[in-house]
């Protein structure tokens, strides 16, 4: 790492998408900006390793390409994105049923009439909650009363059989908890998102994502390998024992880290753990996600896919790459995944090797909230613990302290 200097016009800490977004912006309007982070690479929870020619990503994740921000910011073109099956396989009664989202695939939704996973009135509620949420600004989405996504799909009349086979182990692998206890505002938002566009990963991975906001910035902007001990209004102090001055001091480091820089209560944080598997050819054949739709006591597994089906630079040519997805979950339930696995694909998966297994103990803040971007007079925040638990609300919060930032310098 070069020398960072000793003081610069803003500092942000934390390189993942809102430090950087953050740092765009601050750029594009003349500012001078340095950004800290103490991994080795920008992209914070977005990064993807490259182990023996697969690319795992840290975690199983993926972009909605309706998230409006992440259409503002993001150049998805440069991004190769590659889309999943609009709809998912439900692993029920030891079978596969096929969901389809009726309005983009008419005939595979016609098909899934008879399935199992919802009755017809159910199905005719997930038209109705498309049309009510398509038709709602997010305005207006994010000032409905509050409850939680159990309490909204309770009042929307949804039954047992899609709750449990589907929306749960569904929206459980967004929201990394199967409770139902986000916020209903969350749910709404994304089921939003889920009806208006893909769901998508770039061809060469997630981190593509961080590197193209970095790329945005002029060579030597973003310090690596270097942690910041504490902020304070105008000033970091490094692990080195140095400090940095500056007009502003941006802290966009995740959640838990940023409580303890800042003073903070810690907004809490939902956990994951994703398994990856070099597999000979694809059990499936088709970018499609499987949902478990028997609950915990299947097994393990809450959700699956090929990552390789999605997009084949994931995996080497003449493999496949397999990512089993448990909620909370540790790298020690090998042997139960694996058993579960057996059970869902038969005796294939016998010719499968680990490839790695990635627990994350602060993949989502729990309990994310809006908050002001000052803290106080040169001591800034962002990050999605800050706004939404996702891209989305991490880019958003990015943006908004740098207009914050940006505002109060040129007042200065
Ligand atoms: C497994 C997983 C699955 C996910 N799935 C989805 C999904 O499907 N869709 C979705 O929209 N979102 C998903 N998310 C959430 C999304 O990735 C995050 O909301 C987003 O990346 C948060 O970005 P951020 O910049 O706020 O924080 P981070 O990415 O956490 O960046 C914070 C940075 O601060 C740095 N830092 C912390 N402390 C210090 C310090 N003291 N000194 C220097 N640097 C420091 C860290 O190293 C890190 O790089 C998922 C996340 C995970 C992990």
């Amino acid at each position: 790492m070069s020398s960072i200097g000793s003081s610069t016009e803003v500092v942000v800490v934390g390189a993942g998408i809102a430090g950087l977004a953050c740092a765009r912006a601050l750029r594009e309007a003349g500012r001078e900006v340095v950004v800290i982070d103490r991994s080795d690479a920008p992209g914070g929870r977005m990064r993807t390793d490259l182990v023996e020619g697969f690319r795992l990503d840290r975690g199983f994740q993926v972009l909605l390409t309706a998230y409006p921000e992440a259409k503002r910011v993001l150049d998805y073109d440069r991004l190769d994105l590659r889309a999943f099956y609009p709809g998912a396989l439900v692993r029920w009664h030891e079978s596969f049923h096929r969901v389809a989202d009726p309005f983009r695939r008419p005939v595979d939704g016609l098909l899934g009439v008879g399935s199992p996973v919802g009755s017809l009135v159910d199905k005719l509620r997930v038209g109705l909650l498309r049309f009510e949420l398509g038709s709602a600004s997010l305005e207006a989405l994010a000032s409905r009363p509050e409850t939680t996504t159990g309490d909204a799909l309770d009042a929307r009349g949804f039954g047992p059989a899609i709750r449990e086979r589907f929306l749960r182990p569904f929206l459980g692998g967004v929201f990394l908890e199967r409770d139902l206890r986000t916020s209903s505002r969350m749910f709404e938002f994304v089921w939003k998102m889920f009806s208006s566009g893909d769901i998508a990963v770039p061809a060469l991975g997630m981190q593509a994502i961080p590197e193209q906001l970095a790329g945005a910035l002029p060579p030597g902007t973003v310090r690596t390998g270097v942690e910041v001990v504490a902020a304070e209004p105008g000033l970091v102090r490094l692990a080195d024992g140095s400090t940095l001055s500056a007009r502003a001091v941006v802290v966009a480091a995740d959640g838990p880290a940023a409580a303890r820089l800042l003073g903070e209560v810690d907004p809490g944080s939902r956990s994951v753990t994703c398994h990856y598997f070099a597999a000979p050819r694809s059990p499936l054949g088709e970018p499609v996600l499987v949902l478990n739709g028997e609950g915990p006591q299947d097994g393990p597994v809450n959700n699956l896919c090929v990552e390789s089906d999605v997009s084949p630079a994931y995996a080497p040519p003449g493999q496949a790459l397999v990512s089993a997805t448990v909620l909370e979950g540790s790298p020690d339930e090998l042997d139960g995944v694996t058993a579960h696995l057996r059970r869902w694909f038969g005796a294939q998966v016998d010719g499968w090797r680990h490839l790695r297994s990635y627990h994350v103990a602060h993949a989502l803040p729990d309990r994310p909230e809006p908050r002001a971007p000052r803290v106080r007079d040169g001591l800034w925040r962002c990050g999605d613990w800050c706004e939404q638990a996702s891209i989305n609300g991490a880019l958003v919060s990015g943006r908004k302290v740098a207009e914050a930032v940006l505002a109060d310098l040129r007042h200065a």
